[in-house]
């Protein structure tokens, strides 16, 4: 059978009890070896002198042993020499029915004893004793008992943090824990679960309003197959009509399945569950391939193309997720760039052994307002004219976190009007 083990408190006041009861223990015994120390001390003081007294009478004059013992009251003595005693009191040897304290100085003519009673000295060290067996636990009681409301006084704070964690819910979780002093350890964890609460809140909230512009991206193109598809019911086509029919549909569901694709993608890239393997990529060679497969798209908008790559920049990355990033910038650029504009794609070896991308276009640019935010998913800065063009604003999130899974780092140079220059930098290896 397996105890309970106790609570806080309970142990608290079992320490603080145990521990004083040893200190009190210590002290007792120290106390009274002590004062026993000292009265016999003075007891056998007192027995020197008498012996010393006994003495002196004795080898002055013999006959006076009388009256001395007659002075000395209480006390009982014995002067023999060899077998002859000399002088002794009328109760001796002691009566066996007290405790005496017997001391004897003895030389070759003669020996003197003296006995003094030791009862009273007894009955104090008997008294100290009790006093201590009875205060004892009268006082570890009090202790314990005080121990006992101190302790619940200082675990208070527990308490009422742990009344406050119990009703934090999902939807509560704006909800903190009571702080009454900060710096105190109680204060210094609470704090440390107050932060907790916030980033939890803060993720909580990300992930509340990610669901929600999902759901609301997912239903335009689900409303807009709808729509076309009803509107087609609603008169009989020929054939060609219905072919574009279907044609409008299929390039709402491409769109579907792009966003869907997308939300996967960083829905297991923040869920860290996108592997990398890292290797040494020739970055120009990337670049390259991926400007290839969009080079159409810019011819379609007579943009002027760049390319402008170093030969052998390298660095050591996860090529796969990289081009990601380098896609959506150069799909951006064209699709934000207007016809006959420019777009330019650049690789740079850094001096200190970095690689650098630049995609640079001579698009509307990008207000200093949206510079931070235009990183954020489903953050478009003009949401008709993105949408539009096929953007749900995930295409700078994905970027980012494929530049950053990789160690690098995604600059925006771009002033309003200006056209933009996004610079991957990726770290030395
Ligand atoms: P979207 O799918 O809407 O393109 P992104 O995340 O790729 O979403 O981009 C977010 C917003 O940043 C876009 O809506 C657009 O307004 C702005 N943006 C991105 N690239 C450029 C660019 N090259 N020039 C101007 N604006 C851009």
């Amino acid at each position: 059978m397996r105890i309970a083990a106790p609570s806080v408190r309970a142990r608290l006041t079992l320490w603080h009890a145990g521990v004083l009861a040893i200190i009190i223990c210590l002290f007792s015994a120290g106390a009274l070896l002590f004062v026993r120390a000292r009265l016999y001390r003075a007891l056998d003081e007192q027995i020197a002198q008498d012996l010393a007294t006994i003495e002196k009478v004795y080898r002055e004059e013999t006959g006076d042993l009388g009256e001395l013992d007659h002075r000395m009251g209480m006390t009982l003595f014995e002067v023999a020499e060899g077998p002859t005693v000399i002088y002794r009191t009328t109760s001796w040897p002691p009566p066996a029915t007290r405790p005496y304290r017997i001391r004897t100085s003895a030389d070759a003519t003669h020996r003197v004893s003296v006995a003094r009673d030791e009862t009273a000295l007894r009955q104090t060290l008997w008294t100290l004793t009790v006093v201590f067996v009875m205060g004892i636990p009268c006082a570890l009681s009090l202790a314990m008992a005080g121990g006992y409301l101190l302790a619940g006084r200082v675990l208070a704070p527990v308490g009422a943090m742990a009344e406050t964690a119990r009703r934090i819910t999902a939807e509560s979780l704006s909800a903190r824990l009571p702080v009454d002093n900060p710096r105190d350890e109680f204060g210094r964890l609470a704090g440390v679960f107050n932060a907790t609460l916030s980033r939890l809140e803060a993720a909580f909230e990300q992930l509340r309003r990610f669901t929600a512009d999902a759901s609301h991206e997912l239903r335009t193109p689900l409303t807009g197959i709808r729509s076309i598809g009803e509107v087609a019911l609603q008169r009989s086509l020929t054939a060609p009509e219905y072919r574009e029919v279907v044609a409008s549909m299929l390039e709402e569901v491409d769109r579907l399945t792009r966003l869907v694709e997308n939300l996967l993608l960083l829905t297991r890239a923040e869920a860290g569950r996108i592997p990398l393997t890292r290797t040494v990529v020739d970055i120009s060679e990337l670049v390259g391939s991926v400007s290839d497969g969009l080079r159409v798209l810019a011819d379609e908008k007579d943009q002027t193309w760049t390319v402008d790559v170093a030969q052998s920049v390298t660095a050591v990355c996860d090529g796969g997720i990289l081009r990601h990033g380098v896609t959506n910038l150069l799909y951006n650029a064209i699709k934000y760039t207007p016809s006959k504009g420019m777009i330019r794609i650049a690789t740079v070896q850094a001096p200190a052994g970095g690689a650098v991308i630049e995609v640079e276009d001579t698009g509307p640019g990008i207000a200093s307002a949206h510079r931070e935010r235009i990183f954020e998913r489903f953050y478009r800065i003009d949401a008709a004219r993105s949408r539009d063009s096929g953007g749900v604003g995930l295409g700078l999130a994905i970027a980012r976190w494929a530049v950053e899974a990789n160690g690098g780092r995604i600059e925006l140079d771009s002033e309003e009007g200006r056209g933009a220059l996004f610079r991957i930098v990726l770290p030395p290896f």
